[in-house]
C-alpha cells in the first residue's frame, strides 16, 4: 500500500503533516480525512494531556510525542471508566504503547471499566 504525506491544517492552527494509507473505501478515507482536520496538532496534544496528567498526578508518558498523546486519551478514558479505588491502576503502566496495544476489549470495542480491570489487575 503506497503512503501518502498530507499537510493539514488542524484545529489548533497548527500544520502538520500526516501519513495516509487509505483503506479503499472512499466515505472511510474521506472520515479519517476530515478527523484529521477537527484535531489538534500532537504537539498540542501532548501539551493538553501534559496537563491533565500533573493534575491527576498521572506519570509521565513514554513513547513519540504522536504516541503519548494518543495513548494519554487512552488513560483518560481508562480513568473516567474505571471505579475510584481502582484509577490507581493506570499508574501502573507508562509505555504509550501498552495503552495503544490494550485500548481495545475483546469484542473490538474501546474497554469498558471491568475490561479494563482485567488486564490492569494482572
Ligand atoms: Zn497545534
Amino acid at each position: 500500500m503506497t503512503v501518502q504525506k498530507v499537510e493539514v491544517r488542524k484545529r489548533c492552527g497548527h500544520r502538520e503533516v500526516v501519513e495516509y494509507t487509505g483503506w479503499g473505501n472512499p466515505l472511510r478515507n474521506e472520515r479519517w480525512l476530515e478527523r484529521q482536520h477537527n484535531q489538534d496538532c500532537a504537539a498540542c496534544r501532548r501539551a493538553a494531556a501534559e496537563k491533565f496528567d500533573a493534575a491527576h498526578g498521572l506519570p509521565e508518558l513514554v513513547g513519540s510525542p504522536k504516541q503519548i498523546a494518543w495513548a494519554s486519551s487512552i488513560r483518560q478514558s481508562a480513568l473516567r471508566t474505571l471505579p475510584d479505588d481502582k484509577k490507581h491502576l493506570v499508574n501502573k503502566h507508562t509505555k504509550a504503547a501498552w495503552w495503544i496495544d490494550h485500548r481495545f476489549g475483546p469484542t473490538a470495542m474501546p474497554r469498558t471499566g471491568a475490561q479494563w480491570l482485567e488486564v490492569l489487575e494482572d
